[in-house]
């Protein structure tokens, strides 16, 4: 296999891609197709930065100079009895799709937003009562240190709140097995469009651009529930505003560039901190490069986690 096999998008727009609708132009997007192609990528290209929905992300304004993998194109998925095997780039709500075609339950939370398989993991997504960690049995990865596909088990992925092993950057995740209970189709879908019905109640739609959550929930409070006490609905910056029905939303409403957005994030961060000395940290993850004031403001609302 050589490189110039593989699908590649040069000096591209990015920003389309995402769900919030911001970004830059990225020297290479790579789509590999299959995971062989993923691999020759990740053996080949160094420090790749890899994406999936691109549902969790601000991707800089002022683009990337380098190589980006979406892994959009692998969306291959099977059921074997109640195992559920997925490539990384398969999307959340096909995979609630395709578990509820098999009669099985434990993937209705996915149903209402956008993030592949390698994303929810990365993240540990969930809603409603479940996480992608429940079902999960074993990770099949790329290691980037010894450049070998490996197989990681439930207990060594370090699962926690929005958390997973993947977040310290040594392994990608390729494709991953999971186990689910049988359930009546009719439960199934009872909950998933409950779960949908939910969404369409208190969040935006991905007609008005959005990454999904801003800030992770505090140990036992609520990020959304402090925001909206603290009064941030009130807030917005150029090209974006917070959501009114839900204060841990930020919209895109214009041409928004990742400085706007990054200004308001850091305007609700300060009103929580100024309110209830709470330092709220983002859920949304910063993606390229930073300008000086992105740099400012990164340093300050990430010095928890992304550096
Ligand atoms: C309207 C809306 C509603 C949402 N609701 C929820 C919700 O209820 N619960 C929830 O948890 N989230 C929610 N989200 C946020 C988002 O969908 C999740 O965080 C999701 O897990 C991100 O997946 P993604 O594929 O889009 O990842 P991306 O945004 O593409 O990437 C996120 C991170 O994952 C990494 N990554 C992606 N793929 C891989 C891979 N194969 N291997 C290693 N790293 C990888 C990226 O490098 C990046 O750091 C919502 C978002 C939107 C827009």
């Amino acid at each position: 296999m050589e490189l110039k096999d593989i699908e590649v998008k040069e000096n591209f727009d990015i920003k389309n891609m995402t769900t919030f609708k911001v970004g830059g132009i990225v020297k290479k997007v790579y789509f590999p197709a299959n995971q062989q192609e993923f691999v020759f990528l990740l053996k080949t290209i160094k420090n790749p930065i890899i994406l999936g929905g691109c549902s969790n992300i601000i991707f800089s304004s002022q683009g990337y100079d380098g190589e980006v993998i979406s892994t959009i194109k692998m969306d291959n998925i099977m059921v074997r009895g109640t195992h559920v095997l997925a490539e990384c780039g398969v999307k959340g709500p096909m995979a609630s799709q395709s578990a509820y075609n098999a009669s099985l339950s434990g993937f209705e939370f996915m149903i209402g937003f956008p993030g592949t398989i390698g994303g929810n993991v990365y993240m540990n997504a969930g809603a409603h009562g479940q996480n992608i960690s429940d079902s999960f049995i074993k990770a099949c990865l790329f290691d980037t240190k010894s450049k070998e596909v490996v197989y990681i088990e439930k207990d060594k992925m370090d699962f926690g709140y929005r958390k997973s092993l993947l977040q310290n950057g040594k392994y990608i995740l390729l494709g991953a097995e999971f186990e689910l209970k049988k359930s009546s189709k009719e439960d199934i879908k009872a909950l998933m469009d409950r779960n949908l019905e939910f969404r369409k109640n208190i969040q935006p739609s991905l007609a008005c651009p959005n990454a999904g959550s801003v800030f992770k929930n505090p140990e036992n409070d609520s990020a959304g529930r402090l925001l909206d006490k603290a009064g941030v609905k009130e807030l917005c910056a150029d090209n974006v505003k917070v959501w009114e029905k839900h204060a841990n939303f930020i919209v895109n409403t214009g041409d928004a560039t990742s400085e706007n957005v990054l200004e308001l994030i850091y305007k609700m961060y300060m009103t929580v901190k100024e309110t209830y000395t709470i330092e709220l940290e983002p859920e949304i993850r910063f993606i390229g490069k930073r300008n000086k004031r992105e740099e400012e403001i990164c340093k300050q609302i990430y010095k928890k986690t992304q550096k």
